[in-house]
Formats: C-alpha cells, sequence, structure tokens
C-alpha cells in the first residue's frame, strides 16, 4: 500500500518543555520522522515513538548547518517517503521560524501539511521576566521585530522612525548581535534615553538571566553580564513593571541543576517536582529495574499465597512485579485474600491502596530496623512472612523479622542493575562546575555513582557540590564510600529530598 505521508509543522514553545501545546505534543508522540532545530528543548525528543528517526537541522559544532532548501527536501523527501513528518520548531513556527517558506514548499509539491502553532518566545519570554508585553497605562500594542537584519544597511525593510517614535513595546528577536547598533538607531530617530529596556537570555529555562536598563545603559549593562544569543531585547515602559512582576527567578531551586540518579523509571517524579520548583533536573539514571534471572522462587511462592500470613512489600517496584507475575499467573488479587498487608513507605503504600487493597501496616520510619520493631506488635511469632524484593536488597529485614520468631522467605521480584550510560559527560559536567546537587535515594545508586566516576577523582570532582541522600542508610553507604552528605531527608522519600533542597536555599 502506498501510505501517504504529511507534514506537520509545529511549535515547541521558547524552551520551557511544559509550553509546547496540547496538540503539538500529540504530534511528536505520534511522529515517525523528527526534524528539530536548535533552539527546541532536547527533552521533546523523549516523546516521539522509539522506531522515530530524529533529524536535528541546527547548527553543528563546526558551524554546518543545512540550507533552508536542503530543509525543505528533507521534508519533502520523507513525506513522499509515507511518514509522518513532524517539523518541529523553537517559539512558533511562523514567527521568524521560517514556517511560511517549509509550508509553501509543501503545497507547491502537493504535499498535505498541517501547521500547530506554539508559544513564541517574542511574549513568553518576557513573561518569565514579568514583563508584560501590553499594559494598560504603559503599552497598547507591541511590534517584533528581527534584530538580525543589518541596521546600518541603506535599504532597511524596517521603519525605524515609525518603531522609535511608536508608543508600544518594541521586541527584538535575534538581536544581541546588533544591540549597540539597534538602540544607536532608537535613539537617533528620536526615542526617548530614559525609556527602559531588557535583555532576556536563555528565558523561560534554568539559565534564564535578565538585564535591565534603560537606552542609555543597556548595551552597557547587557556586555558586562556577558548576555549571549538567545535572547529577547525588550524596549518600553512596561519593563519597569518587571520590578514587581519577576515570578520565575524566585522560585526555591531556579538556577539550580540538580543529578538525579534514580533508576530511569522512577527517576521522573523526583525530576518533575525539581522542575516545578524552578531547578532542572539532570537524569542520569545509574541503576535499571529488570526481571530476576530467575522467576522459580517467586512463582512457587505465588503459587501457594495461602501459605502465607504476611506479604511485605519494600518498595513500588516490587509491587510491580510482584502483581506483573502474578498476572503472568493469571491469577488477580483474589489470590491474595487472607493475607495481611505491610508496605514500607507511603510511595509503597499507595501502589497498592491504587489496586483498592487496604494496607494493614506502614511503619512510621521507612528503615529495616525500623518497620521491624514496628512489625514487633503486630507480627505473632511463627506467623509467615513473604518478602518479595530485589535481588541485592540487604537481609537485616528478614533478619530482624526472623529475631522475632517470624518465618520469612525472601524471593527476588526484580533485579537493580547497572546501567551504561555516559559517565563522561557526567564527569565533563561535574569538573565544568555545572551540577550544584547530587541526589542519592539508595545506597545502591550511591555504589553505582562511585564505580561510573572512578574512586580517583571523585574528591576533585565533587568539590561544590552538594551530596543529598534519601536516609541515614543511603548516607552511612556515602560515607563509607568517601563522600561527605551535605543534607539528609527526615522523611525518607522522594518528597523528603525535596524538602531538604528547598530548605538549603533559605
Ligand atoms: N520562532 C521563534 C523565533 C525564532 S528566531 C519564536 O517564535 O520564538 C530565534 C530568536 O528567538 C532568538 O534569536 C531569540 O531572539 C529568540 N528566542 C527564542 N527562544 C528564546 C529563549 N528561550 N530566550 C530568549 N530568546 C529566545
Amino acid at each position: 500500500m502506498n501510505k501517504r505521508g504529511k507534514v506537520y509543522l509545529v511549535g515547541a514553545g521558547p524552551g520551557d518543555p511544559g509550553l509546547i501545546t496540547v496538540k503539538g505534543l500529540t504530534c511528536i508522540k505520534k511522529a515517525e520522522v523528527l526534524v528539530y532545530d536548535r533552539l527546541v528543548n532536547k527533552r521533546l525528543l523523549n516523546f516521539t515513538p522509539e522506531a522515530c528517526e530524529k533529524i536535528y537541522v541546527g547548527k553543528k559544532p563546526d558551524h554546518h548547518t543545512l540550507t533552508q532548501t536542503e530543509i525543505n527536501c528533507l521534508l519533502v523527501e520523507k513525506a513522499l517517503a509515507g511518514k509522518k513528518v513532524v517539523r518541529l520548531k523553537g517559539g512558533d513556527p511562523f514567527v521568524f521560524g521560517r514556517g511560511g517558506e517549509e509550508a509553501e514548499e509543501l503545497q507547491a509539491r502537493g504535499i498535505p501539511f498541517e501547521i500547530v502553532p506554539g508559544i513564541t518566545s517574542a511574549v513568553a519570554v518576557p513573561a518569565y521576566a514579568g514583563i508584560p508585553v501590553t499594559y494598560r497605562d504603559y503599552a497598547s500594542c507591541f511590534t517584533v521585530i528581527t534584530g538580525h537584519e543589518d541596521p546600518t544597511k541603506q535599504e532597511s525593510a524596517l521603519d525605524w522612525e515609525k518603531l522609535a517614535g511608536g508608543g508600544g513595546t518594541l521586541i527584538f528577536l535575534m538581536g544581541v548581535g546588533n544591540l549597540p547598533e539597534i538602540i544607536q538607531k532608537l535613539l537617533m530617530q528620536g526615542r526617548k534615553p530614559t525609556t527602559p529596556a531588557a535583555l532576556i537570555s536563555r528565558g523561560t529555562g534554568p539559565e534564564q538571566q535578565v538585564v535591565v536598563g534603560t537606552l542609555t545603559d543597556i548595551v552597557e549593562k547587557a556586555q558586562s553580564a556577558k548576555i549571549s544569543s538567545p535572547a529577547v531585547i525588550v524596549v518600553g515602559e512596561v519593563v519597569t513593571l518587571r520590578e514587581k512582576l519577576a515570578w520565575f527567578e524566585q522560585k526555591p531551586l531556579f538556577g539550580k541543576r540538580i543529578l538525579v540518579t534514580r533508576a530511569r523509571a522512577q527517576a521522573s517524579e523526583l525530576s518533575r517536582c525539581i522542575e516545578e520548583l524552578g531547578g532542572e533536573a539532570w537524569e542520569f539514571p545509574l541503576i535499571e529495574i529488570t526481571e530476576p534471572l530467575d522467576f522459580r522462587p517467586l512463582d512457587r511462592a505465588i503459587d501457594r499465597l495461602s501459605d502465607y500470613d504476611w506479604l511485605v512489600f519494600t518498595s513500588v517496584n516490587g509491587v510491580d512485579a510482584f502483581f506483573k507475575r502474578l498476572r503472568r499467573q493469571q491469577k488477580d488479587i483474589r489470590a491474595l485474600s487472607g493475607l495481611k498487608l505491610c508496605a514500607v513507605g507511603p510511595k509503597t503504600e499507595k501502589r497498592l491502596t491504587e489496586m483498592w487493597l487496604q494496607v494493614d501496616y506502614v511503619p512510621e520510619e521507612y528503615r529495616a530496623e525500623a518497620i521491624a520493631a514496628g512489625l514487633q506488635e503486630k507480627i505473632q511469632p511463627g506467623e509467615r512472612v513473604l518478602l518479595p524484593q530485589a535481588d541485592l536488597a540487604r537481609s537485616i529485614l528478614a533478619d530482624e523479622l526472623q529475631k522475632m520468631g517470624a518465618k520469612v522467605e525472601r524471593v527476588t521480584a526484580y533485579s537493580t542493575v547497572c546501567t551504561d550510560n555516559k559517565a563522561d559527560l557526567l564527569r565533563e559536567m561535574l569538573a565544568a562546575g555545572k551540577i550544584h546537587y547530587l541526589t542519592f535515594t539508595s545506597s545502591s545508586t550511591v555504589r553505582n555513582f562511585v564505580q561510573k566516576i572512578g574512586t580517583s577523582q571523585i574528591k576533585t570532582l565533587l568539590q561544590g557540590v552538594k551530596v543529598v541522600s534519601i536516609g541515614p542508610v543511603t548516607s552511612s553507604t556515602a560515607r563509607s564510600l568517601g563522600l561527605t552528605v551535605d543534607l539528609e531527608a527526615k522523611e525518607f522519600t522522594i518528597e523528603g529530598i525535596i524538602a531538604a533542597l528547598i530548605a538549603d536555599q533559605s
């Protein structure tokens, strides 16, 4: 069958990945080919289907760029091959994005296309700096202008006199390189030297930097702050509102880059919390959850669940792995009838209650020693306890329960394996001082981290980096491996880590 291709010209928004539209994200999730630019947040690429071909057409490190004609050809070629092509562009595809040219080419070649507008940096970047582009008392219109045009050229496409003379807000994109000339031109054409102006670089992201001044001093201020591209230049009275309305930089973790070392499946929750608080989560999964080498012990336990009195889960992964296997055996929660349930920690409890299961015991403290002490009142000597765990889980909980006279059976429900990822990149980031915090959510993440980084350099690399641990067990592993633990969560959960990070900002 000759499948017909189609091209979606999609705006990715100005940087913050949350600023893509619902429709834009839906397109990415279905893309067979994704063609993207430099200003697109790379995290959006994670939403593509596994088989999607991702093609970068922005500037390469060697400065080679695909020409517009080459990009047009690429879109046409992929669409003619029957592919669903997403052409992802920073901001809005039709605001200085050459989206018009690409659509024209598709139209000329008879290729079906759709435009999915995006949130343009022209409006969103000032908004993240607390600058509304219009405001009743100050500006009733705004103009978005290319700052890329050489302002000294004779035949300007821009009417500088009108731009300078009009009362509205002026917003220049692509203007950092020409900043002195742009300001000069506005002054020459009569804009008041006291007019407020702002430069916002890398807006809507953790590296957002804002410089505020007037037409008289903004060039100098931008130079001394070393403002670099991409940046938006805003000229007009509305800039003064930033004093009251700046909000983004005030988020508790703004500007902080935090390494998240959980297993991939779980990394996202911690990352999401960090980002909600304005920080940048840098995911570096050190362990991956996989199936155990041998399912037989777990299968046998599932076969005779009625032999046990207690089923004790020590992690969300344990719950997931156990029920997945139960299902494999064509059983469901009815097989748990008569069993008492214990969940170590609120997340594990939540996972069980999501399945409409009533959890009989959740210890107040989430360490093996504390759980055993708490369970002492609940478990009668001689009761049988099933403990589905990770292959490398410590035996301390089982040991403690056994001491109390319980009959404990540990079965491996899942394995944690070291993932092979880019340790070099991480070392580079650490050496460049680009990481502010390391978070460790278990002893195994610490061990894997140290193994990956190598013990020889670790002291030097971690200078100025704060280590955050989820609790005393993880902390003591970290210390035994030569790390200094700067922060420890009071509650041994992701929220506990977040609380420790926030507390460290004051
Ligand atoms: N289509 C895009 C603009 C492309 S032109 C849009 O609608 O946003 C590229 C220019 O956009 C950059 O030179 C810069 O001026 C601006 N820009 C894009 N993203 C930005 C960001 N995160 N912070 C500051 N300026 C940004």
